[in-house]
């Protein structure tokens, strides 16, 4: 029983990034014009808005630092400068500079050897890194290096948790379980395919978490709705299904204003 919930909460899962994805078309993401500008805008979008993270960009690219060489060159308090409008300057620019000394050091320099390695050592290292942690790791993976990685977010985890789609993994820790619940959805998909998914499904569930799921959930004409008439509980306790629809109809509008009211 507990099996077949999971699976179908990956199924679920699966759904909803082809919703998402009628709903939205491609985001083509990330948006940066470069390897190592994923890698910079990773470390800079940490506890911030993107609008403030392209505030840090657009000093760097004026400063002429958006490439390695550049970035080993500047000086630690320059760049902490040119990188103050997203926030924790301090923290982010030595990690940014150990980022690049763990490259130098054990890559020659090159973003072509660090994609080489095996994907199993790769993240452990990466997040022994100063100022890394799973999220930043995984979009590096993905984004920069291009390796089938699932990356969560807090967007995704908002959407797990509303749609009830971890209810049966209480052992995995948030970000284990919602990055083990994404591989599970796509894991029909062909091989080749997952970095490509995985890369439109995080921007996709980014872009329902800005428009519809934010810390109030707007579910009206949310492409999502669908599988949250599914996701809440009907009179009896069970999930809903097409057979035991209709008698979830009478709770579903006041399931979700008591869901955005929890939110609000
Ligand atoms: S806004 Fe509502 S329907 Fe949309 S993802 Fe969030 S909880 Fe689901």
């Amino acid at each position: 029983m507990k099996a077949a919930r999971q699976a179908n909460a990956a199924s679920r899962l699966r759904s909803m990034h082809d919703s998402l994805a009628a709903a939205y078309g491609p985001q083509y993401w990330w948006p940066a014009e470069s390897a190592f500008e994923i890698i910079l805008g990773a470390y800079l979008t940490q506890n911030t808005a993107w609008k403030a993270v392209e505030r840090s960009l657009a000093n760097l690219r004026g400063a002429g630092v958006l490439t390695l060489d550049a970035l080993r060159a500047i000086a630690l308090s320059d760049l902490q400068a040119l990188i103050r409008p997203s926030g924790f300057h301090t923290r982010k620019a030595p990690a940014l500079k150990a980022f690049v000394a763990m490259l130098d050091q054990e890559f020659s320099g090159s973003l072509e050897s660090l994609a080489a390695a095996p994907t199993s050592a790769l993240r452990p290292r990466l997040l022994a890194l100063p100022g890394v942690g799973p999220e930043t790791a995984d979009a590096i993976l993905l984004y920069a290096l291009g390796l089938p990685v699932p990356v969560a977010d807090e967007y995704l985890r908002r959407i797990a948790e509303r749609h009830h789609l971890l209810a049966d993994r209480p052992g995995l820790k948030s970000y284990d379980a919602l990055a083990d619940l994404t591989r599970r959805a796509f894991a029909s998909d062909a091989q080749m395919t997952h970095a490509r998914l995985f890369n439109e499904f995080h921007a996709l569930t980014v872009a329902v978490g800005k428009t519809h799921c934010g810390r109030t959930a707007q579910c009206t004409g949310c492409p999502l709705l669908e599988d949250l008439e599914i996701a809440l509980p009907t009179a009896n306790g069970d999930e809903r299904t097409p057979a035991n629809s209709r008698q979830f109809d009478d709770r579903f509008d006041h399931s979700t204003s008591t869901l955005r009211k929890a939110n609000e």
